[in-house]
């Protein structure tokens, strides 16, 4: 650790730009102090890793209307609460009358649609490769057991493309290395970024979330600079190949489709969808495609591409803070928002 630091604060070349794409890796930099450890020729920015945050205001709102119709309940994940849809967050909604419940794991929902057959539970599925392989299973068991009342409202987005997307045909991302996601490639495996990292000629380094692994994983994309190479420092859960009974399910459930992300657009390829022989289970996800600002000022597309940092936000910490949310960045606690926020109230007491 102390060697690794030494060689970071010892930096003295090009300005270089790092960018992490994992809402988990997001958090514990900032919990860990990492920027405050780095050289000004460092400069490590977020990017669209947290999947409430590239969630559309449209699917919020779609959540809020299906939940407002007799006979439904919605069931989700507890940060997806307070995501700010076009008009109201879902807990606002749910106060208005909206059915909403809380669990912890989408495979609670079997239960309580199990037990209650008089209504239909819809599961907000947001998530990356990572969480999908859970959506293949509750599908898997619901059918296994003759559950029908249930439905997935999808908005499941996949890492490669989206990354493709940020590094930009013109190639002037200015991203000099990225970590890679730890937890998506544990299911895609560290070999999904080696086409990128060819194609752009920079490095990826799949990194793990202690502070220490973070920091090696900075210090290798730093001495693997201009390099295309693609190296994986999380062995003791990734392979380059990936988790093949995972990717096998995720396969059977889902297909790849384009997908909408908040302030960025619509991504060819970047989603996936339930495959036609499911659409009974789906609750109308292939319709989500439009993105509506619910604050125009709000900078969530440029903050999730690394073009600004949160602080550079004119409503950062203004309007825009925890208790009063304007973008997805600052809901969730994987939020590039929340995050800045949150060191900047730790710095200064
Ligand atoms: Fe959006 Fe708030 Fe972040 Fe600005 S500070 S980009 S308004 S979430």
């Amino acid at each position: 650790m102390k060697e690794i630091l030494e060689y970071l604060q010892s930096y003295r070349g090009r300005p270089l730009t790092l960018m992490e794409v994992c809402g988990t890796h997001t958090a514990e930099i900032n919990r860990n102090g990492i920027p405050g450890l780095l050289p000004s020729g460092i400069r490590l920015v977020s990017g669209p890793g947290c999947p409430v945050c590239v969630t559309v205001t449209e699917y919020i709102d779609r959540l809020i209307a299906l939940g407002k119709e007799p006979g439904n309940i919605v069931v989700t994940f507890g940060d997806m609460l307070r995501v700010p849809g076009s008009q109201q967050s879902l807990s606002e909604a749910r106060a208005e009358g909206c059915l909403v419940k809380m669990v912890y794991s989408p495979l609670d929902m079997l239960k309580l649609a199990e037990s209650d057959r008089e209504h239909t539970y819809i599961f907000a599925a947001v998530g990356f490769e990572t969480t999908a392989p859970v959506y293949a299973m509750l599908l898997k068991k619901a059918r296994g057991n003759g559950i029908e009342n249930i439905r997935l409202l999808t908005s499941l987005k996949v890492m490669p493309p989206v990354i493709d997307w940020i590094c930009g045909e013109k190639r002037d991302s200015g991203i000099d290395g990225f970590l890679a996601p730890g937890h998506v490639s544990v299911i895609t495996g560290s070999r999904a970024f080696e086409g990128l990292a060819e194609k752009y000629g920079i490095p990826f380094v799949v990194a793990g979330f202690e502070g220490g692994q973070i920091l090696a994983a900075i210090g290798a994309l730093v001495k693997l600079r201009g390099t295309g190479k693609t190296v994986n420092m999380y062995t003791s859960a990734v392979t380059r190949e990936g988790n093949r009974k995972a990717q096998a399910a995720v396969e059977e459930y889902f297909e790849p489709a384009d997908a909408s992300w908040r302030g960025m657009g619509v991504i060819p390829g970047s989603g996936m969808v339930l495959r036609k022989e499911y659409e009974a289970f789906d609750a109308g996800s292939r319709a989500l495609m439009e993105d509506k600002e619910r604050n125009k000022g709000c900078c969530c597309a440029r903050v999730l591409t690394g073009k600004i940092r949160p602080c550079q936000c004119p409503l950062f910490g203004k309007v825009c803070t925890p208790q009063t949310p304007q973008g997805a960045c600052m809901v969730s606690s994987e939020g590039s928002c929340y995050n800045s926020i949150n060191s900047l109230f730790a710095e200064n007491g």
